[in-house]
């Protein structure tokens, strides 16, 4: 397909690449994403469950809700388009992976890849910009807490309470709201603004601060790729779209050129 052979072109000749990626990466790994028709938020309200009010409110549904959707993620496993940005980034380490999910499937498939290759995983470690689901702190102190808390759904999965101050404790994840960690985002417009190439996989782009990593990219000069099967408001800056999906498009669009380093035929 034209736009992915471009795509790859513009890749393979950058220095420096930005990834950012959104819930579109893990749609194909069956994570429902928040905004497409299978999207969480067809059942679930994100102002009744994903905010700081919510939580204040009812913290044992918001506890609940997340423990749900701990245990489904838990059962997906990272896909094609997972692992071929992490050998990439393991490949050429001159690759920044900023992600919007907090499925943790970036990292599940760094560690792989880099057993399998040999290496340490920490290139293609992501910088999570909406934390983890994987992780929890307290509400009120802001205290790590980093024992295994239960994860059972239903009327029993009551939020732990922190051993430290009694607040209750919260999943690490940003909510509506609330502002994104300033030196995780620091470091993703760091790079964005050092790219001369910003590839955008499965991300609506309309949550901010997180689309304004891909345009700081483009505004520094950086050419923008774009992988989603839907139009985006990113998508009329873009120099390549590749109008598919991530699991089967990352695959082909990252892979090392056939013609060798520089695009240049070795025949
Ligand atoms: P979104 O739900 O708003 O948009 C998903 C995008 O992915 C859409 O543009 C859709 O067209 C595209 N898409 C769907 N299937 C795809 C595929 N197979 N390949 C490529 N693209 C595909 O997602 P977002 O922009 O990441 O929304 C931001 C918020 O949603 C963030 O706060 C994020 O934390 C949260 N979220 C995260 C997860 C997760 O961790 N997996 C899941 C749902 C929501
Ligand atoms: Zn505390």
């Amino acid at each position: 397909m034209e736009q992915i052979r471009r795509g790859r072109d513009l890749i393979q000749g950058a220095a420096s690449l930005v990834v950012l990626t959104g819930a579109g990466i893990s749609a194909d790994s069956g994570v429902p994403t928040f905004r497409g028709p299978e999207g969480l938020w067809r059942r679930h309200r994100p102002e009744e469950l994903a905010t700081p009010e919510a939580f204040r409110r009812d913290p044992r549904l918001v506890w609940e809700w997340y423990a749900w959707r701990r245990e489904r993620v838990a059962a997906c496993r990272p896909n094609p388009g997972h692992h071929a940005l992490a050998e990439r980034a393991l490949r050429r380490p001159s690759l920044t992976l900023v992600t919007q999910n907090v499925d943790g499937l970036h990292g599940v498939a760094a560690n792989e890849a880099a057993a399998r290759l040999g290496v340490n995983p920490g290139p293609a470690l992501p910088l999570e910009l909406h934390g983890s689901l994987f992780r929890n702190r307290c509400s009120r102190c802001g205290s790590p807490q980093s024992q295994p808390h239960p994860v059972a759904t239903g009327p029993e999965a009551a939020p732990p309470r922190c051993p430290e101050c009694g607040g209750i404790v919260r999943p690490d994840v940003v909510w509506f709201g609330e502002p994104v960690d300033p030196a995780v985002l620091e470091r993703a417009l760091d790079a964005a603004t050092a790219a001369d190439v910003c590839l955008v996989v499965g991300t609506s782009a309309v949550v901010h601060p997180a689309a304004g990593v891909a345009l700081t990219a483009v505004r520094s000069g950086a050419e923008l790729v774009e992988v989603n099967p839907a139009e985006t408001p990113l998508s009329s800056v873009a120099r390549v779209t590749v109008r598919g999906r991530a699991a089967d498009v990352l695959p082909p669009l990252l892979a090392p050129d056939p013609r060798g380093p520089g695009g240049r035929d070795t025949a």
